[in-house]
């Protein structure tokens, strides 16, 4: 199991993490300009593809 955490701060909002989570549980809201966790945690599979395409660093997955 996954703990998904966004850093608000840290998020630029280039929209580069929902789409391809694999898990479909990041979404991007256009309004605050903030990616955000919208799924089931319990669905992330630690995959780190977000991670990976997070210029910010804002992204930070951690295994329990
Ligand atoms: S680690 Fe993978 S499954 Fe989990 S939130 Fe990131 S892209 Fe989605
Ligand atoms: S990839 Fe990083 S900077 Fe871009 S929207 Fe997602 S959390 Fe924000």
């Amino acid at each position: 199991m996954y703990i998904v955490s966004i850093d608000d701060d840290q998020c630029s909002g280039c929209d580069s993490c929902a789409d391809g989570c694999p898990a479909r549980i990041l979404s991007f809201d256009r309004s605050r300009g903030k990616a955000y966790v919208s799924g089931d945690e319990a669905e992330c599979m630690g995959c780190e593809a977000c991670v990976a395409v997070c210029p910010g660093g804002a992204i930070i997955i951690t295994e329990m």
